[in-house]
């Protein structure tokens, strides 16, 4: 059963004892990300709008990545200032950080659906998953332990499309990529 409304924040886990959901509609699409930002109840500065908005645009992107495209968007910034704003982020719960086995840490602003990824081994490049429509079954487990079970964090590894083929892919040959093949 759905009950969550346009409404909802991203950092507003009762969603999860309410009632078990696999995915969210996309209700952040809509939202700046200085809306996003207010709505973690989070200071708006022009940095963290600068890596909100990287994220955004660059879905899985790592730190590297997304210091200079922040850096072509705000001029001068410090790593250290990228890293800072990303730990904020990450712990309001605007960003989610993830880290599939052998690669750097990737951000993301899809929150609070427990969507999955899908790695290419050959080249690295992630795709996001949806878990199921309308129910997490990777939620539900044969024994909770007693815990608040609030996500699932499940990889599924294989080749993309291009590598498959043996070939390199078109876009994003690298592991540090996170531009889809496109075909
Ligand atoms: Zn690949
Ligand atoms: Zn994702
Ligand atoms: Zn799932």
């Amino acid at each position: 059963m759905r009950t969550v409304s346009p409404g909802i924040r991203s950092t507003d886990t009762s969603i999860w004892s309410d009632s078990i959901l696999c995915t969210l509609p996309s209700v952040h699409e809509a939202q700046s990300s200085e809306e996003r930002l207010r709505a973690a109840a989070l200071r708006v500065t022009r940095p963290r709008v600068a890596v909100l908005d990287a994220v955004r645009e660059h879905p899985h992107a790592d730190t590297d990545s997304i210091v200079r495209i922040v850096r072509g968007s705000l001029g001068t910034v410090s790593t250290q200032a990228v890293y800072d704003v990303l730990r904020a982020l990450s712990t309001a719960g605007v960003l989610r950080r993830i880290e599939p086995a052998g690669s750097v840490a990737r951000y993301e602003a899809r929150v609070g659906d427990n969507h999955h990824h899908l790695v290419c081994r050959g080249c690295g490049t992630i795709v996001d998953i949806d878990c199921a429509v309308g129910a997490a079954p990777c939620l539900l487990t044969d024994d909770d332990h007693g815990y608040v079970i609030d996500e699932a964090e499940i990889t599924f590894w294989g080749l993309c499309p291009a590598c498959a083929r043996g070939r390199e892919p078109s876009i994003g040959g690298d592991i540090t990529s996170t531009t889809q093949p496109e075909e």
